[in-house]
């Protein structure tokens, strides 16, 4: 019998523990153990990787890590009422994971797992989408993971993946493709949650590019993204003018229209133009 058959199904260790889902903490459960297997298989090879999971809740996705061979599984949950659960996982996988009582946005990776690291999560939106932007904008890179496999809502992950010339092309894709490989790596109906959300849901897999796919300063071009969408309407002579006095000329020479609107920009001519604003 292998370690995942001796533990109780989800809504038993839901009860026992009384872990009634709760709004405030974005609690909507994965209770089906094929799904949170299926979504663990999505990371990737684990049997060489330490892996991070940020809000296991009841242990659904932390068992499938587990079970996937993960070396180590660092799990961090906010809710303390969900941490006597986690360890009767971790005593079923003696040495293999460690719960950590806490708030992921408070913890230093590397201060409990050792590279390989690879990241795996099921997060309430916000709390989501603030780590990627995180993960995504280091101080060096490469970063500290080499692949993240994170739920988010449908619309959320579309703009992850989107290219140019769709409403969903913003700072989030420009982020998460300049240094990084991105793609939806399967789709959930609100029904595959316990209690069930208002919208759709999908998992997004990223895996960290050694380099950037174009040469930019991170900073610079940071500042040209969220300059050129915070004004999505505007031409980009208008809504990057504050970054150059000449930014019509700046533009020209990275091959855009000064015309142009943001959207429909590729991430190419957004690296040439934050090199040409490095220019003195
Ligand atoms: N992974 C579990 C699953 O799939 O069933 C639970 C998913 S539920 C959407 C999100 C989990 O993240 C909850 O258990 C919640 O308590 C936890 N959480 C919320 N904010 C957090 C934070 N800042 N740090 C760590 N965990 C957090």
């Amino acid at each position: 019998m292998s370690a995942i058959d001796t533990l109780p199904p989800l809504r038993e260790v839901i009860a026992k523990h009384q872990l009634s889902a709760r709004k405030s903490l974005g609690q909507n459960f994965l209770l089906d153990l094929n799904l949170t297997a299926k979504i663990a298989r999505q990371a990737g090879d684990l049997s060489q990787c330490d892996v991070l999971e940020i809000g296991p809740g009841p242990g659904g996705l932390t068992r499938g890590l587990l079970a996937e061979g993960a070396r180590k599984v660092v799990a961090v949950e906010k809710d303390t009422r969900c941490i006597a659960a986690l360890q009767e996982i971790a005593t079923a996988y003696p040495g293999r994971l460690e719960v950590i009582n806490g708030d992921a946005l408070k913890i230093d990776p590397l201060e409990h797992l050792t590279p390989p690291i690879r990241v795996a999560a099921n997060l309430p939106y916000n709390v989501g989408t603030e780590l990627l932007v995180r993960w995504l904008t280091p101080p060096e890179w490469p970063p500290f993971w080499q692949s993240l496999t994170l739920m988010f809502q449908r619309e959320v992950a579309e703009r992850i993946v989107a290219l140019p010339g769709t409403k969903a092309y913003g700072r989030l894709a420009i982020l998460a493709q300049w240094r990084a490989e991105a793609r939806i790596a399967m789709s959930l109906p609100p029904g595959a949650f316990t209690p069930p959300p208002k919208v759709s849901s999908a998992v997004v897999h990223l895996t960290a590019q050694p380099e950037p796919r174009f040469p930019a300063d991170a900073g610079i071009l940071s500042r040209v993204v969220a300059a050129a969408f915070n004004q999505r309407r505007k031409m980009l002579r208008a809504s990057l003018k504050g970054l150059a006095p000449d930014i019509e000329d700046r533009l020209t020479a990275a091959g855009i229209k000064p015309t142009d609107r943001a959207e429909q920009i590729s991430l190419e001519a957004f690296c040439a133009l934050a090199r040409e604003i490095e220019k003195t």
